[in-house]
């Protein structure tokens, strides 16, 4: 008697959740298999609830009451990943003050429009890589379905050491500096070290980014010095470790990327001055780079308009920008792992694309560019089986272009339908 009630509400809770899925069909001119880098032709894509339940040859008949879009005449491919971007800021020249007189419902706002920006341009997922905090709150009200956006994987604040490029006080007067802690992601030893990344897991964080050198856009004198030493950075890599995440290290300069590298980061964010050594180490370690040549290009082309950066960020911008490219072209030479990222707010918000068209002007077929994007970040965050691909099983998460992107992948920039987790948000 007890066992066929509950028999009778499991069903009847299924036949719930089963009315509250809707169901969608896709039928698309072209879509790219990103695995084989291969193009099908006339697919039918069904989707039930935020996953792709079905991909097959051929247009099928459409059901009765399903929804439905007509892209026959589009080149269909899984929603894109930006493995860097903060979607907390965006640079101008008041930005510097930003600190001073915004408040964090201030950034928050400014957040809500920039995930939205980002997401309508065919990025369904990012990894923001710093910023206060408020990226946790954001990442978790697109989640919930209150605000649209890209799937968030974020770090959280970025850490430090004491007036390294991630501490949050420097440039400002000695009232404003303080001595800021792990807490606030500034850390010095390695008990520090650790407290500053179990700071991160309390507060929500998916991944850790560290600042192992200096940077173009904080206001300090170096840019690439080393900051952080290779006892520090192990003792976060292994903290992280214990909780699940992974770390992406910033550097510019090739003693602390070396350092990140071997102290065990999953990623090198812009690696701008890498030695043909330090290279080798990441393809032996499997560390990726996340190349971000279009914030290099936006940094030395704002560093001639006057006062659009602080006096001493100018010549940090005009030196480090224009290597971004170079230097991404002799790790693809060589062999070293390459995942998509863009820096995103060091520019606009929702130019993500254009970073395609650099990495296949300075060497990579477009195909591994897109491959980049799609099924590398997936690896990257574990979800190898959920995103990156649109097959059975995965995410819905689906865009489209008016022309062959493998041929010309400047249509990247062009989005002319945007689906994430089911939801279509731009057709
Ligand atoms: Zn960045």
């Amino acid at each position: 008697m007890k066992n066929s009630f509950l028999l009778t509400l499991a069903v009847f809770c299924c036949m719930l959740l089963g009315a509250q899925q809707t169901t969608t069909f896709i039928h698309a001119g072209h879509l790219l298999d990103t695995e084989s880098g291969k193009w099908m032709d006339e697919v039918t894509i069904r989707i039930n609830g935020n996953e792709v339940s079905e991909v097959s040859k051929g247009y099928k008949n459409i059901p009765q009451d399903v929804k439905y879009f007509d892209l026959k005449d589009q080149w269909v491919l899984p929603g894109l990943t930006d493995m860097h971007v903060h979607m907390e800021t965006e640079y101008n020249p008041q930005a510097y003050i930003s600190k001073f007189v915004d408040d964090p419902a201030d950034v928050a706002f400014n957040a809500v429009g920039y995930a939205e920006t980002t997401l309508m341009t065919g990025f369904t997922t990012v990894r923001d890589l710093g910023g206060s905090g408020i990226n946790i709150s954001l990442r978790d009200a697109i989640n919930k379905g209150k605000v649209p956006g890209p799937r968030i994987f974020t770090s959280g604040k970025s850490i430090a050491s004491t007036g390294g490029h991630a501490d949050p006080t420097n440039g400002g007067n000695q009232a404003f500096m303080g001595d800021p802690g792990p807490r606030e992601g500034v850390a010095n030893g390695t008990d520090e070290a650790r407290e500053a990344v179990r700071h991160r897991y309390k507060n929500g964080a998916d991944c850790i980014k560290i600042t192992a050198t200096g940077g173009v856009l904080s206001v300090a004198k170096n840019g690439s010095n080393p900051q952080f030493t290779l006892e520090e950075i192990k003792a976060i890599t292994s903290t992280a470790s214990d909780y699940g995440m992974h770390v992406a290290a910033h550097a510019h300069g090739d003693e602390g990327m070396r350092r990140a590298v071997e102290g065990g980061v999953k990623t090198i964010e812009h690696g701008t001055y890498m030695s043909d050594e330090t290279m080798d180490l990441m393809k032996k370690m499997n560390c990726y780079l996340v190349p971000t040549i279009t914030a290099g290009k936006e940094v030395a082309l704002k560093a001639e308009v006057d006062g659009f950066y602080p006096e001493i960020v100018v010549p940090k911008a005009r030196a480090v920008g224009p290597q971004i490219q170079g230097t991404f072209a002799r790790a693809y030479k060589r062999g070293v792992p390459i995942v998509f990222g863009t820096d995103a707010g060091v520019y606009a918000h929702g130019k993500n694309a254009m970073e395609f068209y650099y990495m296949v002007e300075a060497g990579m077929p477009a195909i591994e560019a897109i491959q980049s994007a799609t099924i590398t970040p997936a690896k990257i965050l574990d979800l190898e089986d959920k995103m990156g691909q649109v097959k059975k099983g995965f995410y819905a998460d689906i865009i489209s272009v008016d022309e062959n992107p493998v041929k010309n992948v400047k249509a990247l920039e062009s989005v002319n339908f945007v689906m994430k987790d089911g939801v279509v948000y731009k057709n």
